[in-house]
């Protein structure tokens, strides 16, 4: 068997293994598997790519094989999960240069290119510049370092950007015609895209950034494939594409679910302005003790946990399964239910509950909780607030009005583990709160979990 055989049988494994690596991904049960399978594919990836250099430069690729596996695994150990989309972003940001430099260097060495290898050095240059500099912003605002969380707006900011792009396309146009002794041009494409990539990013929310991160995602993937043909290789096609269309895919996902368009996420400037919006609810909240639930939650026959952004800060989740399995053994059915959109990146939740060992048959999506919501003694918001607010069902003047939400408030009892009567994500009061069959339990959501453990505990 020839050797340019050979690496194409190891790129077809590599997409294959790719591709069902990423379908497998859609479970939770399966997901772990589906990435060790992704990164076999990946191994041989780098070995067949090893391999087409004819091993003349094979230094350089075990240095860089060496050096990204150190900061992988260095990531993969130090990186807590509520940094996770921050991490994302650095790995899409990543990708990005990565294009953006392939696509420089093949200009550089070779100007005289043909149409479709110009076109596509523009696109890994335009794409990987943008995915670049605005993934590093993502990052610098979930951060807070280098720049506020907050949307940063001003005057004629849309049509600067406009104008930017316009350029950016009349530029790429003019160079792909003639791409020979060009390179002022050139220079000018690859600083005006590194520019946009600042300002397109900049007057997004710090919130919004996990969708953010989610589309630059899915642009570092783009930008990669145009990269697989600049440098004719078919996996970094297939690979780009796969990342391209599943980005996309997730972006939309998430915008759904938080009942906003894309254009919404990218241009409203969501956050900007901290909504302080009154609801229609009058009366108190009423604050219970972790001695007094203890009663109610000893006397329930069924609990639903619906865990939020709070049980992450908490880092929770081990109390609550301690807190579970304590009220199955008390003869109760316990069950969590995630929201699609709680916490602050997809999965979130499922995530958190996986690492603390919740069996997979206790974790509940929205749609299957809801219809059996009216059957549950007590749901225990753990440092939920958006994601359980009834204004969505009814409230047309709400940020949040048509996002569908766990409709705790129909649970015979609702506990609300947080810290104060501060607002969420949204920045809007909850008037579940002040519902009749609403308790607050005020406290860091883990030390309340531990409260009600040490209650069961002391009897
Ligand atoms: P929210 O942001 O609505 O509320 C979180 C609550 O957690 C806060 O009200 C806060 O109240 C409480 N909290 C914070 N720290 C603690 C702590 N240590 N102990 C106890 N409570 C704590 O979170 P949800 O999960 O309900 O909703 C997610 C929101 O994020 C939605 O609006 C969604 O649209 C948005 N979003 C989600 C994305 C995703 O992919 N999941 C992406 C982008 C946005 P207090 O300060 O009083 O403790």
């Amino acid at each position: 068997m020839s050797l340019t055989i050979f690496i194409t049988i190891c790129y077809i494994i590599s997409s294959v293994l790719f591709i069902i690596g990423l379908k497998r991904m859609s479970s939770v049960v399966s997901a772990r598997k589906a990435n060790q399978l992704s990164a076999v594919g990946m191994l041989i990836a780098i070995v067949a790519t090893l391999l087409t250099s004819g091993l003349m430069e094979w230094q350089w690729i075990v240095f860089g094989l060496a050096v990204g596996t150190a900061i992988g695994i260095l990531a993969a150990v130090k990186v807590v999960m509520t940094s996770m989309p921050q991490m994302v972003g650095l790995l899409n940001g990543s990708g990005g240069l990565a294009s953006f430099i392939v696509g420089w260097s093949a200009y550089h060495y070779q100007p005289g290119a043909s149409l479709l290898t110009t076109i596509s050095t523009y696109l890994a240059i335009l794409i990987g510049g943008v995915t670049f500099t605005g993934s590093f912003v993502a990052w610098a605002k979930l951060e807070e370092k280098f720049v506020t969380g907050k949307p940063i707006l001003f005057a004629g900011q849309k049509i600067v950007n406009s104008l930017l792009l316009g350029a950016l396309v009349v530029g790429g146009i003019v160079f792909c015609a003639h791409p020979v002794d060009n390179y002022p041009l050139f220079a000018v494409i690859m600083v005006l895209s590194l520019i946009l990539g600042v300002l397109v990013v900049i007057p997004i929310g710090g919130a919004d950034m996990p969708v953010v991160i989610s589309l630059l995602n899915s642009y570092s993937g783009m930008a990669g494939a145009a990269t697989g043909f600049v440098i004719i290789n078919s996996l970094l096609i297939v690979a780009g594409s796969l990342v391209g269309a599943s980005g996309i895919i997730l972006t939309k996902i998430m915008c759904k679910a938080m009942n906003r368009s894309l254009a919404n996420v990218l241009f409203s400037g969501f956050g900007s302005v901290v909504k302080k919006e009154k609801t229609d609810v009058k009366g108190e909240a009423k604050p219970i003790s972790a001695k007094d639930a203890y009663y109610v939650l000893e006397a329930a026959r069924s609990v639903v946990f619906v865990p939020g952004y709070g049980m992450a800060v908490a880092q929770a989740q081990h109390a609550v399964r301690e807190l579970g399995k304590i009220l199955e053994n008390n003869g109760a059915e316990v069950r969590y239910a995630i929201h699609p959109v709680a916490g602050r990146m997809p999965g979130h939740m499922n995530v958190l509950l996986a690492e603390a060992d919740v069996p997979y048959d206790q974790l509940f999506e929205m749609d299957a909780i809801n219809p059996v919501i009216d059957t549950i003694d007590v749901a225990v918001v753990i440092g939920a607030n958006d994601v359980v607010n009834p204004a969505a069902r009814h409230d047309k003047s709400s940020p949040i009005y048509g996002m569908p939400i766990i409709n705790v408030d129909k649970a015979k009892t609702v506990f609300v583990l947080k810290r104060s009567m501060r607002a969420g994500f949204a920045g809007i009061e909850n008037e579940l709160f002040y519902f009749d069959n609403t308790r607050m339990l005020f406290g860091d959501a883990k030390e309340s979990v531990q409260a009600l453990i040490a209650e069961f505990k002391s009897v």
